[in-house]
């Protein structure tokens, strides 16, 4: 094997000054919460001339039109459902994380840093690349509670560098990965820009523009999920209200809960029955979403489907994943609200926090997990611990807040503190919020971290082909333990010792010393002829991707690679 004349010429062009750094993410001109991180991190790093940006965008293919609109190098990962590929992707269900491309994009781009900020689960699939030795792999894990599972352990400390969320994070992932985790010594957390989150110049106008009255209104915006407990603000708002209603009526009838959330979830709140429940239906308000001409107006619950005031023509329903408003609505939004609350059992950082407290808007947050520093920082309201429990899924300590305490702090803030001391309050925040959590902060983490990283750590990805590589059919020795067997594979037939001390490897060593695995619900028994066919799966990869990286004239084109 060699390089033809026309890799060569290729690699020369390869600009050697710049870091190439390449990210994979949702896809930066999306509006989910990883989708904005890396927009507002990539644009950055792209204005700086230091570097060199790419993307792999995983939820969005070819056909998007706003692919055009990224000034830098993008790749999409999905595929429309006529695509002939679509088989191939829903093959396994770490395609849509990046997987079945992340590769062949690598081969293509020759970054010298890979990183992600995303769920375990959508990157781990990273650390087994036959490409690691030609990258730096930094992670930025969301860590929302502890104790962190152990193949998470395993995973982090095969990254270069692994970046801490917050100080939370820093905390769980030094206590339980100790030295073989190397941590970032400085925490990145995530922000806002100060001109898109601000409050509004006359607070009581605006709601009398939206509500057609003054309003004292308790807010949250948060996703409609298990770990959020939508249940438990209803209950401790609905407790606020009934000692309010005969002590200060003036007070109990301009007094509103703003859910901004989403409805219908799959696994989602049953908001409609809980409203019941409560009583809530008359004192409870949501965001709903013009499908038509896409303005948003605040209303009380009513079957999803109505007729919009601003158009009259299209049908307006309340946000879901696939409707939601932009962030000059959000911004709009979060200005209703008199106090944000944050009522999560865990939370690896709680954007809506940063995004609320940018407006001026207090906040109360469970004291538990990345929570405790925001609201501490933001010099908010911690609401107690009222029990930790253990969750099943995660086996992580998570928490349940002290309702009792949310109801007496809603009593406290709206009947018992004076306009000045809000006012008061509502600046520090926002000048709180300004001095911690902005993107410019954030991304000066990243590019400290960036800038220390020696490219020369790592082999260049010109690095010679290896002659003969010998992934000979060695006779594997009888009578060896399980993990002894998956060494000599490992060793002898794939030739990358490093592979073992991956996650994936210790999973299956694990799984095979119990003869049986637990994938999607059902139990199997495993033997050594599955482990075979995990770790040949892994070797052809390698001769695929060697053949990728010396020999780029000679693999198919491919329509996501410009
Ligand atoms: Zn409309």
């Amino acid at each position: 094997m060699s390089y033809d004349a026309r890799d060569y010429c290729y690699f020369n062009l390869l600009d050697t000054m710049k870091k190439r750094i390449f990210l994979v993410n949702d896809a930066s001109f999306l509006n989910t919460g990883y989708s904005i991180y890396g927009r507002e991190i990539l644009k950055r790093f792209h204005n700086n001339p230091n570097f060199e940006v790419a993307e792999l965008g995983c939820y969005c293919d070819i056909s998007n039109d706003q692919i055009k609109n990224i000034p830098w190098k993008f790749y999409p990962n999905g595929v429309s459902g006529s695509d002939s590929r679509l088989a191939e992707y829903k093959s396994s269900n770490l395609n849509k994380f990046g997987q079945w491309r992340f590769n062949r994009c690598l081969a293509d781009f020759k970054p010298h840093i890979v990183f992600d900020i995303r769920d375990y689960w959508m990157f781990a699939y990273q650390e087994n690349s036959p490409y690691k030795k030609y990258f730096n792999w930094v992670v930025m894990p969301a860590t929302d509670s502890a104790p962190p599972k152990n193949e998470w352990l395993y995973t982090y400390s095969n990254a270069d560098v692994v970046i801490p969320y917050t100080d939370w994070a820093k905390s769980v992932l030094s206590t339980y990965g100790g030295k073989n985790i190397n941590l970032f010594p400085k925490i990145a957390n995530a922000g806002i820009n100060p001109d898109e989150f601000y409050p509004v110049d006359d607070k009581t106008s605006h709601k009398v523009k939206f509500f057609g009255k003054d309003v004292s209104i308790v807010g949250t915006v948060m996703r409609n999920q298990k770990r959020k407990l939508f249940p438990d603000m209803m209950l401790a708002y609905k407790k606020y209200l009934d000692k309010i209603q005969t002590s200060n009526p003036e007070l109990y009838n301009k007094s509103y809960l703003y859910l901004h959330t989403s409805y219908p979830e799959d696994a989602g709140w049953d908001l409609p029955s809980l409203l019941l429940e409560y009583g809530l239906l008359d004192k409870t308000y949501f965001t709903y979403i013009c499908r038509q001409c896409k303005d948003f107006f605040p209303s009380k619950f009513q079957t999803p489907i109505k007729e919009c005031p601003y158009c009259q023509k299209g049908v307006a329903t309340i946000s879901n994943p696939s409707v939601g408003v932009n962030t000059e609505q959000l911004n709009k939004i979060y200005n209703f609200f008199d106090i944000f609350v944050q009522y999560a059992i865990c939370e690896g950082f709680g954007m809506p926090q940063v995004e609320a407290a940018a407006c001026g808007i207090p906040i109360a947050s469970v004291d538990y997990s990345a929570m405790t520093e925001v609201v501490e920082k933001l010099d908010g309201y911690k609401i107690p611990v009222n029990r930790v429990f253990r969750e099943l899924e995660t086996n992580a300590n998570r928490v349940y807040p002290d309702n009792d305490f949310t109801t007496k702090l809603f009593y406290d803030f709206f009947v018992n503190t004076s306009d000045d001391t809000k006012l008061e309050k509502s600046k520090n925040t926002r000048e709180k919020c300004i001095s911690y959590y902005t993107w410019d902060n954030v991304y000066a983490v990243w590019e400290e971290c960036f800038n220390n990283i020696d490219v020369n750590s790592k082999q260049s990805w010109l690095t010679a082909p290896t002659e003969h590589i010998s992934h000979k059919n060695n006779k594997v020795p009888k009578n060896l333990t399980n993990t002894e067997f998956v060494e000599f594979i490992c060793h002898n037939i794939i030739n990358e010792p490093d592979i073992l001390n991956t996650a994936i490897v210790q999973c299956l060593i694990r799984d095979l010393t119990n003869g049986i695995i637990v994938k999607e619900g059902s139990i199997m028994p495993i033997d050594r002829n599955q482990a075979i066919q995990v770790l040949e799966g892994y070797l052809n990869n390698k001769i695929s991707c060697e053949k990728m990286r010396t020999q780029p004239s000679a693999i198919t084109k491919e329509d996501f690679i410009k």
